[in-house]
C-alpha cells in the first residue's frame, strides 16, 4: 500500500483531487480526515499543508507527495520529482516599486527584500554574488515596501495582478514552478510496482489533457496535402464517405500545434471539422 501525501487545502487541493479522480482513483468524502483510504488503487493519501509536506518526504514517513515544486525548492529538499502536472504553474519573483529606477542585479546590493520564501532566496542572490538583507515575513509580503519595511519583495506570482495592484513591478525571476509528483529518497522495492502504475495513470490522464482528437471530411484529391499537414500519432485513419471523392479522416493533435494546422486544413479543403476532449492517451 502506497502512502501519497496532499496539500489539505489551498491551492492545489481540487486539481489534486480531480487529477487522482481522473485516474480512477477516488477519495471518498471523510469530512475533516487528515488520513484517507483510496478507492481504485491501493493507495492511503495523507492531507496536510503544502509547506509541512518536503518533511514528510524527506523523512520516508510517506512515499510519494504531490505539491508545488517550489516548496521542495525552498527546503532545499532532495527528493526525486518524478513528473511535472501542469497546474498551479507560477514563478517566484523578485519585484520592486514602480518608480525605482532598477538598474540590474547590483541595485539589491544592499537592500532589504522581504519574503516567505527565503531559502530560494538567499540561494538565488548567494549565485549571483550579491549580499542583501532577507527579512523573511509568513504573508502578505507584498505590502512591505509600501510599510517601509522592504526595499525589494520576493514572492510568488501568476497574473501579475497581485503586485500590479500593490504599484510592484517584477524584476526578476528566481524559479519557476508547477505542481509536480514527487517521490521519497528511497522507496521499498515492492513500492516501486505501483508507483509506475501510479505514474502509468497520471501520464496518460495529463497526455489526453494535451492532444484532441480530430475527425474530418475532405476530398480524396486533397487527401496527400490533408496528410502532409497532419502530425497524427502514427498516420491519419482515413475511411471513405458514401459521396463518391470524399474521406473521413481522424487523427490526434497536441493542443499547442492546434490552431496553425487547423489554418492550414482549412486551406487545404478540409470541411466539417469535429475537435473532441480525449481523456486518456496511451501513445
Ligand atoms: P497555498 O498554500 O494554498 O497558498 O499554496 C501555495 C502553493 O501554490 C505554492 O507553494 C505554489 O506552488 C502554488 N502557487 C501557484 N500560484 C501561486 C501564487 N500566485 N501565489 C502563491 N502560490 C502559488
Amino acid at each position: 500500500m502506497l502512502k501519497l501525501v496532499i496539500q489539505k487545502s489551498g491551492r492545489l487541493h481540487d486539481e489534486t483531487v480531480q487529477l487522482l479522480q481522473e485516474c480512477d482513483i477516488r477519495l471518498p468524502d471523510g469530512g475533516n480526515q487528515l488520513r484517507i483510504q483510496a478507492r481504485g488503487f491501493p493507495l492511503v493519501i495523507y492531507l496536510l499543508r503544502n509547506s509541512d509536506i518536503p518533511r514528510y518526504l524527506e523523512s520516508g514517513t510517506v512515499d510519494l507527495a504531490i505539491l508545488g515544486q517550489n516548496t521542495l525548492v525552498e527546503e532545499n529538499s532532495n527528493c526525486p520529482v518524478l513528473e511535472r502536472l501542469g497546474f498551479a504553474r507560477c514563478r517566484l519573483s523578485l519585484a520592486v516599486p514602480n518608480d525605482t529606477a532598477y538598474s540590474g542585479l547590483n541595485w539589491l546590493q544592499d537592500r532589504c527584500i522581504a519574503t516567505s520564501y527565503p531559502g530560494s532566496l538567499r540561494r538565488f542572490l548567494g549565485s549571483k554574488g550579491i549580499q542583501a538583507d532577507i527579512h523573511e515575513i509568513g504573508g502578505s509580503v507584498e505590502v512591505a515596501p509600501k510599510l517601509g519595511l522592504a526595499d525589494a519583495i520576493c514572492d510568488l506570482v501568476s497574473s501579475g495582478s497581485t503586485l500590479f495592484a500593490n504599484g510592484l513591478k517584477e524584476v526578476e525571476q528566481v524559479l519557476e514552478s508547477e505542481a509536480c509528483l514527487a517521490a521519497a529518497p528511497v522507496l521499498a522495492q515492492g513500492d516501486m510496482t505501483l508507483v509506475d502504475e501510479l505514474l502509468f495513470r497520471i501520464r496518460a490522464v495529463l497526455a489526453g489533457r494535451q492532444h484532441r482528437y480530430v475527425l474530418l471530411n475532405a476530398p480524396s484529391d486533397q487527401l496527400d496535402a490533408i496528410c502532409q499537414i497532419l502530425p497524427g500519432l502514427k498516420s491519419p485513419t482515413v475511411t471513405p464517405l458514401a459521396v463518391p471523392g470524399w474521406v473521413s479522416v481522424q487523427t490526434v493533435l497536441r493542443e499547442s500545434e492546434f490552431w496553425p494546422i487547423m489554418g492550414s486544413l482549412r486551406k487545404a479543403g478540409a470541411e466539417g471539422i469535429l475537435v473532441m476532449p480525449i481523456e486518456k492517451l496511451i501513445a
